[in-house]
């Protein structure tokens, strides 16, 4: 598909990335299993290591399957580009990369999923970063934590596990008033609920792992870039204003204009940390994309019900779905989330730690994973598992007590979810 200026997202879902391969005519993209590209000659070569012209080297760099996919989720997103990566977790290094050095740190948000909080208070730090933890509702605690030496605030639309919806908005004009970027990661909401570039985000990361590729076959994750950030503007982010010593001087910003983010992160990022998306998992993740509406669609009706049913139960102390009338989150998720909270919520039981324990092990059609976003419904006790290496205070934080079960909805029968959940709630209770 070439210029589409005006289809809908359940069209682009499908077509965006997408053509007919050009030498076979084969419809679906295929899995271009290939490590390197032949060069035209020795001229052909030169130029493309030069970034003179864009074109496939290497597949540590590009490849055709994983360049599809890459423009398809830039185009769902309302980006200039994106670039994939290995991992979610990959994606959040390769965000933060052309922006942070030895001294800077991050402002970022209490409410993430546990690994982030585990790579940001304690991993990055080996990278001369840091990270400074902040409640993402607070303006002034937000405007307070940026220093000389911040480069950017980063925070989840809609928060894993707890349910929080972020004012993304509100944190993203803090950001721009101190000159750096939001990035916003948006793996719980996918661009089919949130949209966070039109809510002024700069950056948006995705595990891919979750809802876009949707059935649990790929570990993958990608960074979309708005294209909309002035990387001249200060001195604080080198790596794109200034000379690149490896390119013979090149400036990533004047060279590449609202592309100068993906440009380097491949040049640069993919290129020298290596953390790069093999094509047959975006295979998996083209295909998977192709029904995230209608699966979206099906999570946010099936947690509706689901999430309504568990708030009336006698066992249940409370059920964090923004989804609920009773959220304090409900009003934003018009504003931030117009077609719904999502599939994923928590569940604090009546009977603390150990009930939470007897109630996962009863469960019969949920599985007991650390995964979200599955067409299969999943459910995990955080403070035992994923929040497990975190202190009470960060757990508590995180919306990951110990008597709270984390449960991501997936697309089957909403009653034979809700049977289920009751029967294991008798167990736990018994
Ligand atoms: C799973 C997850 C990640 C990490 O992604 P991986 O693909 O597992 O590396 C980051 N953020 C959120 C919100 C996630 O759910």
């Amino acid at each position: 598909m070439t210029d589409a200026p005006n289809y809908g997202f359940e069209t682009l879902q499908i077509h965006a990335g997408a053509r007919p391969d050009p030498a076979t005519g084969a419809r679906q993209t295929p899995i271009y299993q290939t490590t390197a590209y032949v060069f035209r000659d020795a001229e052909h070569a030169a130029a493309l290591f030069n970034l003179q012209e864009v074109g496939y080297i290497y597949s540590r760099l590009t490849n055709p399957t994983v360049a599809a996919l890459q423009e398809r989720v830039a185009t769902l997103e309302g980006g200039a580009g994106a670039v994939c990566c290995s991992s979610g977790h990959a994606a959040q290094i390769m965000a933060l990369f052309p922006l942070m050095g030895p001294g800077c740190n991050v402002v970022v948000s209490t409410r993430l999923y546990g690994g982030s909080i585990t790579q940001f208070s304690q991993t990055i730090r080996r990278f001369g970063w840091s990270a400074k933890f902040v409640d993402i509702d607070d303006m002034d605690a937000i405007r307070e934590a940026i220093d000389d030496d911040t480069r950017a605030v980063f925070c989840e639309s809609i928060a894993n596990p707890g349910g929080h919806i972020a004012d993304l908005r509100a944190v993203a004009d803090v950001a721009d008033a101190a000159g750096i970027p939001l990035i916003v990661d948006n793996t719980s909401a996918t661009p089919y609920l949130c949209r966070p570039i039109e809510h002024g985000a700069t950056l948006v990361v995705h595990s891919m792992t979750k809802y876009l590729t949707g059935n649990g076959t790929v570990t993958g994750g990608v960074v979309v870039d708005s294209g909309n950030f002035d990387w001249s503007a200060s001195d604080k982010f080198p790596s794109l204003s200034e000379p690149e010593p490896a390119y013979h001087g090149l400036k990533f910003h004047e060279t590449f204009g609202p592309l100068a983010f993906t440009f380097h992160g491949i040049a640069v990022g993919l290129r020298d940390l290596g953390m790069t998306l093999n094509p047959q998992a975006a295979h998996y993740t083209l295909l998977g994309i192709e029904t995230l509406s209608l699966r979206m669609e099906r999570h946010v009706e099936n947690a509706t019900k689901v999430a309504g049913w568990l708030e009336g139960h006698d066992n249940v102390e409370a059920v964090t779905y923004a989804g609920l009338q009773s959220s304090p989150y409900h009003d934003r998720v018009a504003k931030v989330c117009p077609k719904g909270a999502g599939g994923l919520f928590t569940v604090t039981l009546k009977g603390g730690y150990d009930a939470c324990v007897k109630f996962v092990d009863s469960l019969e059609l949920f599985s007991h994973v650390a995964n979200l976003g599955d067409t299969r419904s999943l459910v995990i006790h955080s403070a035992s598992t994923t929040h497990r290496q975190l202190t009470p205070e960060q757990q508590e934080a995180a919306g990951a007590a110990p008597n709270v079960v984390r449960i991501s909805i997936g697309c089957e029968n909403a009653d034979d979810l809700i049977a289920d959940l009751d029967q294991a709630l008798a167990k736990a209770h018994s």
